[in-house]
């Protein structure tokens, strides 16, 4: 890990942006770009999208944004050399695509959520779905009601752990009031279910894991990188 922290919030106006920025100092960070269509919630004017390429220099960008924006920031980080941190969720397969191929230049972490305790479920679900051999999976998820992307990001992440156990999951979502973020992994059977569930009651958490992370890829070598290669 290098001794600069200079971070670009792609974003930045958003609900992820907004804690982002609130939080960086704490955990070692200076916002020196924020990368938004609107203003940010102190009023500050931000960096708009088109303009990004004149952004300062900056050691690691995260990304909480649309999938119809991701492309941009993924672009500017390879041509300035620098990692990318990002959570945004429902990019299509090219997009995941253009991120593998990415990872071949910069470090790059996409996680689908950046809480410890999914990392914990998203274990909890393969090995229930290896000893549960045959029962019917099911993976509700509810959100708040300005999510667009449906299942979620994590409920996909969450199947494909289920699938690896030998499950073959399905999917439900809810979309109401304001619903951080809430994960249950269903395995039934005749006479009895087991569900896992997950909920997030604070947003701040995904923040303060992207935050860590964000250090900890900063000097690294290019590769894809999951949240548990960075804990420490
Ligand atoms: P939000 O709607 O509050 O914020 C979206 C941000 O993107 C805004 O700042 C908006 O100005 C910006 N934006 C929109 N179009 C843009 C463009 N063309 N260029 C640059 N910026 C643009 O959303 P949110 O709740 O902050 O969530 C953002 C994303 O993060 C979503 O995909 C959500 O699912 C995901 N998310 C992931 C995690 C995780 O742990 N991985 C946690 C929470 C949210």
């Amino acid at each position: 890990m290098t001794s600069c922290n200079r971070l670009l919030v792609h974003g930045a106006s958003g609900r992820m942006g907004s804690a982002l920025l609130r939080l960086a100092p704490d955990l070692g960070l200076e916002p020196v770009a924020a990368v938004a269509r609107r203003p940010l919630p102190d009023g500050r004017q931000a960096l708009p999208p088109a303009r990004m390429d004149e952004a300062p220099a900056f050691d690691v960008a995260i990304d909480f944004s649309l999938p119809e924006a991701f492309d941009a920031v993924l672009a500017l980080c390879v041509a300035r050399g620098v990692p990318l941190v990002s959570g945004t969720t429902g990019l299509s397969e090219a997009q995941r695509a253009a991120v593998r191929s990415a990872a071949g230049r910069i470090p790059v972490v996409w996680e689908a959520n950046f809480s410890l305790g999914v990392a914990v479920l998203a274990d909890l679900v393969e090995r229930a779905a290896q000893l549960l051999d045959g029962w019917d999976c099911d993976i509700v998820e509810a959100h708040h009601v300005h999510k667009k992307d449906a299942p979620s990001g994590t409920a996909l992440a969450l199947g494909e752990r289920a699938r690896a156990g030998g499950a073959e999951p399905r999917y439900a979502s809810l979309r109401a009031g304001d619903i951080v973020g809430e994960h249950t992994v269903q395995f039934a059977t005749a006479g009895e279910r087991v569900e896992l569930v997950h909920r997030a009651t604070n947003r701040d958490i995904f923040a303060r894991g992207a935050l860590h992370v964000a250090r900890r890829v900063v000097g690294r070598p290019p590769g894809l990188y999951a949240v548990k290669d960075l804990l420490t």
